[in-house]
């Protein structure tokens, strides 16, 4: 088969990743073609996120690209007009135990030095902007204001938009296959359909990254796992921000729940064991397990009745931190995979620096970033805000 159509980058994947990187992409000038097999944009890991958007992390890198992603959410409407249910309400990590309270504290030298906003708040001060939170030990929490949450849905279909109107080119139900190489450099892709060319690969795969790797004959350590998350009937607005609790408990490492600005309350779980593989049917020990650990938290949620669970995938990578950077096997080949539990977050920050690498104007900041993303670290670390 000849190649019937040439662009300057050609992008594995329409989700959190690869969608925002398209709009960075096109917006630069670059003539992209962004490939995917499901039917439209978003529908692998992104439509399962729960919309939850913080730079509260413990490493440079993650909180830098993350500062840029909240500016980019929340200034989306101001800026095209096009509402994405964003709502800065904040994240609070809470800690009722000496342990939990030392690591959030710890991480605020990290987390200010790479400026963000994040203070300490003892228990009466916790309580004041989260007035019904069990008072019983709490020692305090972190408070990050300037986070929030947005709609994965409707962000990434606006991502989408504008990247067409920029002359993305977006091929649905289609699946990259192979690569064309020549002399150590990828050439182009082979897909179930037809073959592209493009000096430019770039694997936006999520938790296909592994498997789309290994076309290039490159090994990626990112491994699926299982999540679950559900949502409950509408009530009156009580909680403003993101409510985390890292305490692990039989089953789960940590949970985390919000208010949606409309009055549903949106919540997660960390398996314990992890859950490792693709599926997405939900289990019926999630919502017995995150209840009893909700209502230990805030009492009044007792009375709410849950609508609907769900289940999708984590792109998992061995220390918790993306894989970003260009492959060493094969030039032109650039892996943008392994967003753990915050591609959504993380998708539109990365998908401009993504730009600067294909651009080759990337700056010292990006350099150290991509420093600790590197696909060549030694995965030793461990995130400790997962
Ligand atoms: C329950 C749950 C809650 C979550 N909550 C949050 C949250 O609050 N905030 C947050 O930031 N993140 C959250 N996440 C994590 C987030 O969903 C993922 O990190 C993110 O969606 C990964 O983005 P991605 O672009 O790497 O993958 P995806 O969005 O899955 O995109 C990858 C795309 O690659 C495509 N693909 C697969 N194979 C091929 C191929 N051969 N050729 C071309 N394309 C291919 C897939 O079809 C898919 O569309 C949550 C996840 C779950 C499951």
């Amino acid at each position: 088969m000849t190649a019937n159509k040439s662009f300057d980058v050609i992008v594995a994947g329409a989700g959190s990743v690869g969608a925002p990187a398209a709009l960075s992409l096109a917006g630069s000038g670059l003539k992209v073609l962004v490939v995917d097999p499901l039917p439209s944009v978003g529908q692998g890991s992104n439509k399962r996120a729960i919309g939850g958007l913080r730079a509260t992390h413990s490493d440079p890198a993650k909180i830098r690209l993350c500062l840029r992603s909240l500016e980019i959410f929340a200034t989306w409407k101001e800026t095209t007009g096009v509402d994405i249910e964003w709502h800065r309400g904040g994240y609070c990590y809470v800690a009722y135990r000496p342990e939990e309270e030392r690591t959030l504290q710890e991480l605020l030298v990290v987390q200010k030095a790479s400026g963000l906003d994040i203070d300490w708040l003892d228990a009466p001060a916790l309580l004041e902007v989260v007035p019904d939170l069990n008072p019983e030990g709490l020692r305090g929490g972190t408070l990050s204001p300037n986070d929030g949450h947005a709609s994965p849905l409707l962000a990434v279909h606006a991502f989408y938009t504008r990247a067409r109107a920029l002359g993305a080119e977006f091929h649905f139900d289609e699946r990259v296959t192979g690569l064309t190489t020549a002399a150590g450099r990828v050439t182009g892709v082979r897909t179930d359909k037809g073959e592209y060319s493009a000096p430019v690969v770039i694997n936006a795969a999520g938790p296909w990254g592994a498997e789309v790797a290994a076309l290039a004959g490159i090994e990626v350590p990112v491994r699926p796992d299982s999540h679950e998350a559900a949502v409950t009937e509408a009530v009156a607005r009580f909680l403003e921000p993101m409510i985390v609790d890292i305490r692990p408990a039989p089953g789960s490492a940590n949970h985390y729940f919000y208010q949606h600005h409309t009055g549903q309350i949106i919540f997660c779980i960390t398996p314990s064991p992890s859950i490792w593989g693709m599926d997405v049917r939900e289990t019926s020990a999630f919502l017995p397990m995150v209840a009893g650990r909700m209502v230990g938290l805030i009492p009044r949620l007792k009375n709410v009745r849950v609508r609907r669970t769900w289940r999708g995938l984590y792109p998992m990578t061995p220390d918790g931190f993306p894989i970003v950077g260009w492959a060493r096997e094969l030039e032109g080949y650039m892996l943008a995979v392994g967003m753990c539990g915050q591609g959504f977050m993380i998708g539109p920050g990365l998908g401009e620096l993504i730009a600067r690498m294909a651009l080759s104007t990337t700056t010292a900041d990006d350099r150290e970033t991509l420093t600790y993303l590197s696909p060549y670290r030694e995965f030793k670390g461990q995130e400790k805000l997962k």
